[in-house]
């Protein structure tokens, strides 16, 4: 039940068909938006394909329905499928069903893909085969058969990820908390019900289990109760080697990393090595080039106002911000005040840029800031403002709502913008 975009519906389809599993494929999204999914999955043994729309039959007959992370919970045709005898499950809960690995899992509202890969960097430094899937967009699923019980499986796990899991599923051995921030209030029914889907990563785990939760947090913090397995210390960030990218956010990050991997017994040197080679991740404030003297940033993964709080942190010189997006529900004011701060400019984009002009005006009712009818048009209004030394920064703080399908897509679009500014510079 939905396919997606991401990889994870188009690896359930193909692992259980090539099981034996007659499957059908059901998204709400039509063979047009799903082609690129669709084409992985040419080859497979697929019963049925049911797009634009689902069927109630094919949830009544159902064996085993694996639901795509995004499917809201109450969603009628579960409950339907439920009643009629079918187990539910998704990918990741198959995944850690039958994984013989160890299994490191990260969760957050910020920071899981960057502090999971930083943790797989350091694995792979200290000598142990590495796996690194889950949310961050790389299913492990299909490569099962190759994963053994030595290895190590890195996954970055989503609330909705943890919210689907069934109560008797095994949880990984170390888990990891960055942050928590209110987030996706558009699919929870709340912030509580948010938090105790991310609170289930240590409240569900063994009492041999390890935990690393990052205490400079102030949600967070509050959680020691509820951890079942040991507790391992954060590393004080000041003891984190020289980072590659910037921000102090990323040095968290990095001492998350470190904590849990001392926990399971990797050298300090490897720790060292590890965090060193780690080059960043693409679209969290990647450097994509410089263009007459400006440094473009492409941080489009920032879908949280904090995330775009700490890229405004982060950066030095003068920045012009393009930001917007979809609404989730979530509270802006902190992000008003990080912009009148540090942007020297702001292009608004998306549903969002009202309501985002008017936190900015709030906290400087002279902060020069735009509200535009789309990114390319913010690009431009930023283009012609900025000057040679300082930064265009595309770190959007929403989610892509529309007209895209996704943060990467959105993150393509801006990189062909810049592109296209080359061909005709700026006076
Ligand atoms: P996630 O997987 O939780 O979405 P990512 O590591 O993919 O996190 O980063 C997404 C965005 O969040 C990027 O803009 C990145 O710079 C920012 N970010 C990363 N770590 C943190 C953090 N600890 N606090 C705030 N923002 C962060």
């Amino acid at each position: 039940m939905g396919l997606g975009h991401f990889g994870g519906g188009v690896a359930a389809a193909r692992w259980l068909a090539r099981q034996g599993a007659v499957v059908t494929v059901t998204d709400l999204a039509d063979e047009h938006v799903l082609a690129e999914s669709l084409a992985l999955l040419r080859r497979e043994p697929i019963g049925r394909l049911r797009l634009g729309g689902h069927r109630e039959e094919d949830f009544r007959n159902a064996d085993l329905v694996v639901v795509n992370p995004a499917v809201r919970p109450g969603d009628p045709l579960l409950e339907l499928a439920r009643l009629a005898g079918a187990r539910l499950t998704s990918e990741i809960q198959l995944f850690l069903e039958a994984c013989p690995a160890s299994v490191v899992g990260i969760t957050g509202s910020n920071g899981k893909s960057t502090t999971a890969a930083m943790i797989a960097a350091i694995l792979q430094a200290d000598g142990r085969r590495t796996w690194l899937g889950g949310n961050i967009g790389n299913s492990l699923l299909c490569q099962l058969d190759e994963i053994s019980p030595e290895d190590w499986a890195v996954l970055e796990l989503s609330s909705f990820q943890l919210w689907h899991l069934g109560p008797e599923v095994p949880l990984p051995q170390v888990a990891v908390v960055t942050n928590c921030t209110p987030n996706h209030l558009n699919w929870h029914d709340s912030y509580e019900d948010y938090m105790a889907a991310k609170q289930r990563i240590v409240s569900r785990q063994r009492a041999e289990d390890l935990a690393v939760l990052n205490d400079r947090d102030a949600e967070v913090r509050r959680w020691s109760h509820l951890v079942r397995g040991r507790r391992l210390p954060l590393v004080p960030p000041d003891n984190v080697p020289p980072l590659t990218i910037p921000g102090e956010h990323n040095r968290i990050n990095a001492a998350c990393a470190a904590a849990a991997a001392l926990g399971v017994g990797c050298s300090e040197s490897s720790v060292r090595r590890g965090l060193r080679s780690f080059r960043g991740l693409p679209q969290r404030l990647e450097p994509m080039a410089v263009i007459a003297g400006r440094r473009f940033y492409s941080d489009a993964s920032a879908t949280t106002p904090e995330s775009t709080v700490a890229a405004l942190q982060s950066l030095e010189g003068p920045i012009w911000l393009l930001a917007g997006g979809s609404d989730k529900g979530c509270d802006f004011r902190p992000l008003g005040r990080a912009i009148a701060e540090n942007a020297r400019g702001t292009a608004l984009f998306g549903e969002v840029r009202e309501t985002l002009h008017g936190c900015i005006t709030t906290w400087a009712p002279t902060a020069d800031c735009v509200s535009t009818e789309s990114l390319s048009e913010a690009l431009h209004w930023c283009w012609e403002r900025s000057g040679p030394g300082d930064a265009i920064l595309l770190s959007p703080a929403c989610p892509s709502g529309l007209p895209f399908t996704n943060y990467r897509q959105r993150g393509r679009l801006f990189e062909d913008l810049a592109r296209r500014l080359v061909a005709q510079p700026n006076r």
